[in-house]
């Protein structure tokens, strides 16, 4: 009998719950909507009910779970500091409330770092003992696999490569800083991008494309594709600084591959050719044989990274 586990992913608006074995196939799934404000007791109920009704359809009980929250979450002390799209996980404890429900072992992690870990154990990195991994969408997230283990770091809070400051005087960032790659990079920075291009008249490609709604980090784009040539200097820009900062996490880490994933991929050769150049470019000796790579989990990801976490739990309580 193949051992399963149950893996979730609660976001700002889904909560989606697996049944995934040891291959990382999927058994059995469901999804339902984030309860918009909902408080922590409701949020906490529906959530063991989402994992109790995937665990009621397993041929043989779960070994643990494990669910992945977008925020600065301690694993080891099942604690969620800050989750600022669920704002009701604040400071909370949410393992031993979710174990004691489901009669069984459940951790949690940041998503970006079980994204890692599911990318090494079942994704495009399957194989690599160091694997870098980064999530480029509306913000960047980021995990890091040492040895084959995720890297947690001291709190618990490790792999935050969205905010490693490559402009001192750039845009400012939500954690308060200025220039940090999620501020200069990320769909929320390309969205401020376009709305800067449009204040100045820089882009008329871009005014015809949006009017006068507000610009999205996609129009910039669509705008870049349907031939503007300042839109697409900007996404190549964007592409440089994250290879930049890729590149120089590589010098220190020397990982097997970086992997990929996130809604900015979609921008393809005009974000990914710069940023390939960048990152071999200023990674020294270390980058040798360092290969970068698309996750090809898709939508999954977010349930096998929570999976990875999952089984690594396990293996760690049986050693
Ligand atoms: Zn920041």
């Amino acid at each position: 009998m193949e051992r399963t586990v149950i893996a979730s992913d609660i976001g700002g608006t889904h909560m989606r719950a697996a049944l995934v074995d040891e291959h990382g196939r999927i058994i059995a799934r469901r999804e339902v909507d984030t309860p918009p404000n909902a408080p922590v007791d409701q949020m906490l109920g529906e959530i063991a009910a989402l994992l109790g009704g995937v665990a009621s359809q397993a041929p043989a009980p779960p070994i643990g779970a494990c669910v992945a929250v977008p925020g600065l979450v301690n694993g080891d002390a099942g604690i969620v500091a800050v989750a600022p799209n669920v704002p009701a996980f604040r400071n909370l404890v949410l393992t031993t409330p979710l174990s004691a429900a489901l009669g069984l072992p459940v951790s949690i992690e940041n998503d970006a770092s079980a994204a890692a870990l599911g990318e090494s154990r079942f994704g495009a990195g399957r194989g690599c003992r160091h694997l870098l991994h980064a999530t480029v969408g509306t913000g960047i997230g980021g995990g890091l696999v040492i040895d084959g283990r995720l890297y947690r770091g001291a709190k618990g809070f490790a792999g935050e490569i969205g905010h490693i400051v490559i402009d001192p005087g750039g845009p400012r960032c939500n954690c308060g800083s200025r220039g940090c790659l999620e501020a200069m990079v990320s769909g929320v920075a390309f969205a401020a991008r376009a709305r800067r291009l449009l204040a100045k008249g820089q882009s008329p490609v871009l005014r015809e494309l949006v009017g006068y709604r507000e610009p999205t980090g996609a129009d910039l784009f669509h705008a870049a594709k349907a031939g503007d040539h300042t839109c697409e200097a900007e996404i190549r820009h964007g592409g440089h600084l994250l290879g930049l900062g890729l590149g120089s996490l590589v010098n220190v880490l020397n990982p097997e591959a970086v992997t990929l994933s996130g809604g900015m991929l979609v921008m393809g050769e005009m974000f990914l050719a710069p940023l390939r150049e960048s990152l071999f470019s200023i990674a020294y000796g270390p980058a040798s044989g360092t290969s970068l790579r698309l996750s090809a989990l898709g939508d999954d990801a977010g349930i096998l990274g929570a999976a990875a976490v999952a089984f690594e739990r396990a293996e760690t309580r049986e050693r």
